[in-house]
């Protein structure tokens, strides 16, 4: 049986796919976005993290010198993030709340960090889901193997596709894939028409421009594609920075407006597009 990372199972969430939804994190992201508000999610193995403000220093001056384990420290100062689980867990954790799923049109989502980088548990759990009647969704970067897209293309019933900077040369630079190979896959899905929503983080100084998000409404309509979801930056990730070791690029950076999100908004209104703000 197949075994991933879990970073985190996240119950009753009215996010990420309509209805009521369990929310599974898988760990591990081949992208390094700077604004990352799960830095936590990143790497592809379990971690520690250590936060200052719940040590209480038992055996250390700081949370940062101690050298005890995780599971000695009394706070959870010190916490393991990620979880080897099959998938035969994860789907005994997803099934509990089958009854709300089916109430409120929801379902699973799969998240992450890159989910489709473990394209093999996937493969494996999500028919398993399935076969219970339970809606999944994915959320992507479109940085998973693309064998991975073309085996589940059909499998999923909903992708929350995320799209970040559309000059290639940038997305390179700062993201660390071109945006091509990552629109290529949005491409695959398309072709096979399922069903994709578009989500744009609003991140000050690298994305929230009005020509990347042009450009970017301008290829995503293409694909003729409807809805798409704006996530405006917050700064909800900041702490995770500091307790992982860190260095965060977007450190005292404002939240972003109203007005601003409202005139992002209107580039896509438009374009035809259905927007949201928030996912
Ligand atoms: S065990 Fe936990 S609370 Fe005690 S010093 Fe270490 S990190 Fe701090
Ligand atoms: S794609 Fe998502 S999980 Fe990966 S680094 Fe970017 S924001 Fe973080």
């Amino acid at each position: 049986m197949e075994k991933a990372i879990v970073m985190n199972t996240q119950k009753f969430s009215l996010h990420d796919g309509g209805g009521i939804r369990t929310l599974i994190f898988l760990k591990g992201c081949a992208l390094h976005c700077p604004w990352c508000a799960n830095p936590e999610s990143q790497k592809r193995e379990i971690e520690v993290m250590r936060k200052q403000s719940l040590c209480i220093q038992c055996s250390a001056p700081s949370c940062q010198a101690c050298n005890q384990s995780s599971a000695f420290c009394p706070t959870g100062a010190m916490a393991e993030i990620g979880e080897w689980m099959d998938v035969d867990q994860v789907v005994r954790i997803a099934t509990k709340d089958a009854i709300f799923y089916e109430a409120t049109s929801g379902g699973v989502t799969f998240s992450g960090g890159e989910p489709m980088e473990w394209a093999a548990f996937l493969r494996e759990a999500i028919p398993k889901l399935k076969a219970e009647g339970i809606h999944v969704a994915v959320e992507t970067c479109g940085a998973g193997p693309l064998e991975a897209y073309e085996a589940l293309e059909q499998e999923v019933d909903l992708w929350l596709f995320d799209l970040k900077i559309a000059d290639d040369q940038e997305a390179q630079r700062v993201l660390g894939a071109s945006f091509e190979a990552l629109f290529s896959r949005l491409v695959l899905l398309r072709e096979a028409q399922a069903k994709v929503v578009v989500r744009i983080p609003l991140i000050p100084g690298y994305t929230a421009t009005k020509a990347n998000l042009i450009q970017i409404a301008d290829r995503v309509r293409s694909l003729h594609i409807e809805e798409i979801h704006l996530l405006p930056f917050h700064q909800y990730g900041e702490g995770k920075y500091q307790a992982l070791g860190r260095e965060y690029a977007l450190e005292g950076v404002n939240p972003m407006g109203k007005e601003e999100v409202e005139s992002f908004r209107g580039i896509f209104e438009e374009r035809g597009f259905r927007v949201q703000i928030g996912g």
